[in-house]
């Protein structure tokens, strides 16, 4: 009863759909007008849309027609009409929210209306998608809609040359994969002149699966990184550390923060190890980071779940898809940790030189909207970070699919068992089976299992994306039985074979609960598609991984209460309550675990932005000087203010270093009247030298030497200070673990010694750029005078 309550209060009502319906209904007498022009007319209706938004209107002035135009034009080129409810979904997207269609009710075609209409403003449009196949196929595909209507399609792919990803990014409409649009403003920001740059302004972006591109995928932040050596030594020796440690004893592990600290008994083996008699001595900081790493590598991070050993090397897996993720590693030496725990080859160390995760890479954009199957669940979460909603859309024909109840062994053999023996009796009567599993290990399991009964199975570990798109897209053949981790291939349609649809079409098996429900409607979704037939059902048991984790003793508590039948099925209804208890848990975990994460990355977030604006000031050349001045001014300010501290007595001034600082800049040292007492007079000592210091600052516009040389010198110091603070921020981030004990909030602690940190390293990056060209300035004067 519990769970349908909950279900109908995260359906989005009639009424809400009604203002949609309001406006399909305009649309659809349009249709009138429209199919009876002539191409030419239909094109130039793209123009007059420009102009009438140019002119003042607003984009609701323009939705209906517009809509009918593209309707129009799919119908000419794909011979393909937009259903009602399709145009419903482009009005949620147009908005800039997150229309939620099951799958196989046509969302790429839906993503037509959107992008053609926010195209129409001028600032270019981003379709996200999941991968660069399906980049390339809806290029293809829906990009002959827009270019029928006289607007230009780009794609962008990973290793492009960057004269082709400027032409893709000024294309009025960009497909790509996500990842690749953060790597490109990564490296946008380390270009060293602004013709490098590739992108413009951020507009409007469209994301497809949109809760897998911003949900699951958020964890892993993108990095470009600079190689550096490895200490390989130091890297075995924690390995082997490690392996010794006991958890609790030696270490502590926080598996939701992921935060990890050595207790005493840890840090004094870890000394007697390496001989040393303080680990926290600044001295030691690199063998810290060394054995903290080694920890993490043992207790994070499984053989054959999260990585693979092939060919002497390690290669991580996506635990979504459970496919390798091809040259991707890990940064800041957890990388080697894992090769060192392995004993394989220890690699070169990835230094992070620009980092950014994939949520604020597209919190960047002005308006955001999206699409997939399953996001309603994460409403809260995805309102609260975007600001987007889920709107549900209707589907075009009634939904046929059958979920059955799930069916709970108590042991996990038992399970096993059934799962094969009713993919057998399915397999009989010729209904294909998908069996849908959380990680590559239990794919193999199944796979066992299958191969006793002597079925025929497609198992798709560690495929390539278009093997996979392939292999999913027959796994509605008859008698087909696929195993695949649930979400392998996503956004790949599953045609039915002939006479498939008489067997009751695509039968889908969950071997266990996802860790959210959302992904459990991803795996139900891939059977039912467009009103077919279809029935899916989870199978699992009390001996899986997600009781173990998050609920131990409840299931204790339930087994003793608890009857079976003679194969094994748990037969009390509690247990469905056990399942979504538990798996509430086990989401509303992973939900504080994102939200910890994003504040960790506002922190700098924040500083990123000021950095990157900057940088963009200096190779844009815009009001150099002013900006020198600028940074000379707060130079000098800050060297006053922090040696003269207002809160402080006079005696404990430093003038000393307030001068010593100041001078490095002025051209005629300044020596600071001791007696003064206030501020305000400190600063009246230094008007002179700081006035001559600003008119040799202003004579730099003369000389166009310096001039071509500032913004190099500029952004190298801005560069050198990022990749510096990046690495410095990370050690923050670790050694807020080590300060448990200290009773205050990690995370406060991290935002305000981030802070600190950044306002440090930004004001030595101000007087030191400042300072150098002041030098540079002298050095030629003074060759002049020679
Ligand atoms: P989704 O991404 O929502 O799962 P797809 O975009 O893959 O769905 O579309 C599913 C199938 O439906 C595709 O074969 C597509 O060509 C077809 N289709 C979508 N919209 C229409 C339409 N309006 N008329 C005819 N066929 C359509």
């Amino acid at each position: 009863m519990f769970s349908i309550f909950k279900r109908s209060k995260e359906q989005t009502s009639a009424r809400e759909l009604k203002k949609y319906y309001k406006t399909v209904e305009q649309i659809n007498k349009l249709e009138a007008i429209y199919s009876p022009m002539s191409d030419d007319e239909l094109r130039n209706m793209t123009f007059t849309f420009k102009e009438r938004l140019e002119n003042g209107e607003q984009l609701n002035d323009i939705i209906p027609d517009a809509f009918a135009v593209v309707r129009e034009a799919s119908k000419r080129v794909l011979n393909m009409r937009h259903f009602d409810v399709q145009l419903i979904g482009g009005l949620v997207l147009t908005e800039g929210n997150i229309a939620e269609m099951p799958t196989g009710e046509g969302k790429t075609l839906v993503a037509s209306l959107p992008s053609y209409v926010r195209a129409l403003e001028g600032k270019g449009v981003h379709v996200i998608t999941v991968n660069d196949y399906l980049a390339k196929r809806d290029f293809e595909l829906i990009g002959q809609i827009h270019r029928f209507l006289g607007l230009t399609v780009g794609l962008n792919v990973p290793m492009m040359e960057p004269t082709a990803k400027k032409e893709a990014y000024n294309a009025d409409i960009t497909y790509g994969v996500g990842t690749e649009f953060g790597f490109d403003y990564l490296r946008d920001n380390m270009a060293h002149t602004i013709g490098d740059k590739v992108q413009r302004p951020y507009h409007f972006a469209i994301i497809d699966e949109v809760d897998s591109v911003l949900i699951d995928e958020a964890k892993t932040p993108l990095i470009i990184a600079g190689k550096m050596g490895a200490n390989e030594e130091l890297h075995r020796i924690a390995a082997m550390l490690a392996k010794r440690f006991k958890p609790e004893e030696d270490y502590d592990f926080d598996d939701e923060t992921k935060a990890t600290s050595l207790t005493d008994q840890g840090i004094e083996k870890v000394e007697a190890a390496f001989g040393i008699d303080n680990l926290y001595d600044l001295d030691h900081q690199t063998l810290y980071h060394y054995v903290i790493q080694a920890v993490r590598a043992h207790v994070m991070f499984e053989l054959d779940v999260d990585y693979i050993v092939r060919d002497d090397k390690i290669e991580l897996v996506d635990m979504f898809t459970g496919r390798i993720m091809e040259g991707r590693s890990l940064s800041d030496g957890l990388h080697q940790a894992i090769e060192a725990k392995e004993g394989v080859t220890i690699t070169e160390e990835n230094k992070a030189q620009a980092q950014v995760t994939i949520q604020n890479y597209f919190r960047m954009y002005p308006k955001l909207s999206g699409m997939t199957g399953t996001a309603k669940t994460q409403e809260k979460e995805i309102l609260e970070v975007y600001g987007m909603r889920v709107i549900q859309i209707p589907t075009n024909r009634p939904r046929r699919r059958v979920d059955q109840p799930d069916l709970v062994f108590e042991k996990i053999e038992q399970k096993y068992e059934y799962v094969a023996q009713e993919a057998l009796r399915r397999h009989e009567k010729g209904q294909p089976v998908l069996i849908g599993t959380t990680s590559i290990l239990q794919s193999e399991k199944v796979a066992s299992y299958l191969k006793k009964y002597g079925l025929d199975f497609q198992l798709l570990n560690a495929k390539t994306v278009e093997q996979e798109v392939e292999l999913i897209s027959e796994a509605g053949q008859k008698s087909r039985i696929t195993v695949a981790t649930n979400m392998a291939g996503r956004g790949t349609d599953i045609v039915l074979g002939d006479g498939v649809e008489e067997l009751g079409g695509l039968f889908v098996i969950g071997t266990e609960k996802h860790e959210s429900r959302r992904v459990d409607n991803q795996l139900r979704g891939r059977s039912g598609r467009q009103g077919d037939l279809g029935e899916s059902q989870f199978i699992l048991s009390l001996e899986d991984d997600m009781f173990k984790r998050f609920a131990k003793d409840d299931v204790e508590k339930f087994r003793k209460k608890m009857t079976t039948n003679d194969i094994g099925v748990v037969q009390n209804k509690e247990v469905t309550e056990l399942i979504e208890r538990t798996q509430r848990i086990v989401e509303g975990a992973h939900f504080s675990m994102r939200e910890y994460n994003l504040k960790l990355d506002d922190v700098i977030n924040d500083q990123r932005r000021i950095v990157y604006d900057l940088r963009d000031k200096v190779l844009k050349n815009e009001d150099i000087i002013p900006l020198l001045i600028r940074m000379m001014y707060e130079t000098v300010d800050f060297a006053v203010r922090e040696n003269a501290p207002e809160d402080k007595d006079v005696i404990e001034w430093d003038f000393d270093k307030m001068e010593k600082t100041v001078n490095s800049l002025f051209i005629e040292p300044v020596i600071v009247n001791r007696d003064e007492t206030k501020v305000k007079n400190l600063l009246d000592a230094m008007d002179p030298p700081v006035k001559q210091l600003k008119a040799v600052i202003e004579s730099f516009e003369e000389n166009e030497q310096i001039m071509s040389v500032i913004p190099k010198v500029m952004l190298s110091y801005i560069d050198h200070m990022w990749v510096k603070h990046l690495e410095q921020m990370a050690h923050l981030k670790e050694g807020i673990g080590l300060r448990h004990y200290q009773q205050e909030d990690p995370m406060r602690i991290y935002q305000r010694e981030g802070l600190e940190l950044f306002g440090k390293n930004y004001q030595e990056l101000r007087r030191t750029i400042v300072e150098e060209l002041v030098a540079f300035m002298k050095n030629i004067t003074m060759n002049v005078e020679e």
